[in-house]
């Protein structure tokens, strides 16, 4: 099987996808503008959440809306197997293995039976659904995309994003940083002065996540000065803030701590959610929230000002990670000239002001939905990779290194090779030796991290130089190349070039977490049998709606019938079995409904006819002796 399909015809363009770690959001480049695409329910971003049950899998609102009823095989909140994945672990509530080569597995229960999924799948489910949103909007098939990534993504998360991508039936043209995405959504590589570029600082504050990035643009290069961030800050901390302020207040008001009960926790949660996002249009709100604890209702008020002090150490930890970006990029702030806001939480008014008097009162970018802006950005970057945006068909775009990349010397300690923050693509050379006599060969262990022992730091594959000639130490020349592509991709490779010419070459395609490419088919085929199973059950659900509609239609209209009482409980009683009957068979295959509904059918309709007979009849004869009168 071809992984990657030839374009073929009828097939619609290229798109633009946000994977991101709690919403999505796909666009594409159409009339001559983007369009940010809305899901089956009308919403513009869907959730990136998959969830399994006994009888199918959901992806999306779907996932979302069931995740309390079925916490242990709903999965959301991160992308890609990573070390902060596994410090996260312990706080999911669904269960993550250690599986081959310790990759992280997530395993849920579907159809009765227990799975192990890799996150790379979970993603293309996530990926699968965006590219089914577009194809409903199209009304073609979409085979190619690009996707947007987090700029401090490694390698293997890089190479990851775009096995998700093979899974989920698309050729992921090329992966983007989210702020480069969001510069190119507000043209910023077209507005650029003739003289020295210019640098954008991309506050991204969403969800669980916030990143802050600085972008050099000129000539239509987007090169990513520095990154910095905390993946562990965002609107969710903001809400519990809230939700510990309205705990004590309960505690205070009547005595009990609603602290240890899960669901007056969850709906007071999603209360005070809400009122953040209320507190960014006003300056007071309310929460009423009925029966929340031991019949208790709980009616309070916060103001816009309360909301600020319970979050200020939040916000200026936010200002404090611009000012690092800021230090790292080597730049200060008189020459940043634009800021762009990504992300739901920028919507805050504190946080805007912090921002705009940190830069001397600079307007911010804020006049695309910072919920949409990444999806947009990368609508335009498919659009201009496809040939379908000519004035800006030789936008390039640079981005950085967002961790060192070295080797491991024989002393233990990391030899950089590629610092952080390194402009890609990027190729460094470094000539190495032997240490003994006779050497036969040298290991080359790639290392990814800061830190000085190579121990410390990320092992990410490695190799062997072997069939080295014997000779005093010291003598062999090896050359070490490593290579980093547009995509971000790393090429190690290691040539002897006084004695042999010997050459050896690894792509970290070879990472021991990536996926293996018969592991890419198989999860390829699993994707079409679950696509498959997606059909059938909207078959099942189509067949379960009609029979639903003719059993309410019924019910509806019996009063309405000219019917006597032996027949109407005929049909209340049968409409009555046929509901207890749908809903214990929830979803089963087509045949069952259409026999069921068949089955009231034959039962009911003689009757209704008959009834319907009759009242026509009756009103008839009616009409007559109003005429004959
Ligand atoms: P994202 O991950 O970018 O989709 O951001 C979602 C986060 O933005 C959630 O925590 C939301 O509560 C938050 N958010 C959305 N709208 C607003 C708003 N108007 N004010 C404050 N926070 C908001």
């Amino acid at each position: 099987m071809a992984l990657v399909a030839e374009k073929a015809k009828g097939e619609g363009p290229a798109i633009g996808i946000d994977l991101g770690t709690t919403y999505s959001c796909v666009g594409v480049w159409q009339h001559d503008r983007v369009e940010i695409i809305a899901n089956d329910q009308g919403n513009r971003t869907t959730p990136s959440y998959v969830a399994f049950t006994d009888t199918r899998r959901l992806i999306g609102d779907a996932a979302k809306n069931q995740a309390v009823m079925n916490p242990i095989n709903t999965v959301f909140g991160k992308r890609f197997s990573d070390s902060c994945v596994r410090s996260d672990m312990k706080l999911w509530p669904f269960k993550v293995i250690s599986g081959d080569n310790n990759k992280p597995m997530i395993v849920v229960k579907y159809k009765n039976e227990t799975k192990q999924l890799a996150p790379e799948e979970i993603s293309s489910m996530v990926l699968y659904k965006m590219r089914e949103i577009a194809e409903a909007y199209l009304g073609s098939v979409v085979k190619t995309a690009v996707v947007t990534v987090p700029a401090y993504f490694n390698d293997s998360q890089r190479l990851a994003t775009k096995d998700a991508g093979l899974i989920a039936g698309m050729n992921v043209m090329r992966i983007i940083n989210e702020p480069t995405a969001a510069a190119i959504a507000y043209g910023l590589d077209k507005k650029v002065s003739s003289t020295g570029g210019k640098n954008v600082l991309i506050f991204d504050l969403g969800g669980g996540t916030f990143d802050v990035s600085i972008l050099k643009i000129e000539d239509e290069i987007f090169e990513v000065k520095a990154t910095t961030g905390d993946t562990h800050l965002g609107g969710e901390d903001f809400d519990n803030r809230m939700v510990n302020h309205f705990v004590q207040e309960f505690e205070k008001k009547h005595k009990k701590d609603i602290s240890k009960n899960p669901k007056a926790l969850r709906r007071l949660r999603t209360s005070c959610e809400r009122a953040k996002r209320t507190l960014s249009s006003t300056t007071e709100t309310t929460i009423e929230i009925d029966s929340i604890f031991e019949g208790k209702d709980f009616f309070s008020k916060i103001t816009r000002a309360k909301f600020e002090e319970l979050n200020m150490d939040l916000f200026l930890k936010c200002m404090e990670s611009v000012e690092n970006c800021m230090r790292d990029a080597e730049i200060d702030n008189s020459i940043i000239h634009d800021i762009v806001l990504v992300g739901g939480s920028t919507r805050i008014p504190k946080l805007q002001q912090l921002l705009q008097d940190f830069f001397n009162g600079k307007e911010l970018c804020k006049n695309i939905n910072p919920d949409e802006a990444v999806a947009y950005g990368a609508a335009v970057q498919a659009a201009v990779l496809s040939g379908g945006v000519e004035k800006v068909q030789d936008l390039l775009l640079l981005d950085v290194t967002p961790l060192s990349l070295g080797v491991r010397r024989y002393t233990g300690k990391t030899t950089v090779m590629i610092p952080r923050n390194t402009t890609i693509p990027t190729k460094k050379e470094r000539v190495f030796t032997t240490i003994m006599q006779n050497q036969s060969g040298i290991i080359i262990d790639v290392v990814e991290g800061e830190r000085i022992m190579a121990r410390d730091n990320k092992l990410l594959g490695g190799m062997v130089l072997s069939g080295l000639p014997p000779s005093p130490k010291g003598v062999p020349s090896i050359s070490v190349c490593y290579e980093i592509d547009a995509n971000g991709i790393l090429v190690i490779s290691a040539e002897e070039i006084l004695l042999t010419g010997r050459k050896k070459k690894i792509t970290i395609n070879d990472y021991k977490n990536r996926l293996h490419s018969w592991e890419i088919e198989k999860m390829v085929k699993e994707a079409e049998k679950y696509k498959a199973e997606d059909e059938e059950n909207k078959k099942k659900e189509e067949a379960k709606v009609l029979f639903e509609l003719y059993a309410y239609g019924l019910r509806d209209s019996v009063n309405d019938l000219a019917l006597n009482e032996a027949n109407k409980k005929t049909i209340v009683d049968a409409v009555k079995k046929a509901l207890l009957w749908l809903n214990a068979n929830q979803l089963v295959e087509c045949s069952k409904y259409d026999d069921e509904r068949a089955k009231l059918e034959s039962l009911c309709n003689p009757i209704i006819a008959k009834a319907k007979m009759r009242q026509n009849a009756g009103s008839k004869s009616q009409a007559c002796s109003k005429v004959g009168r």
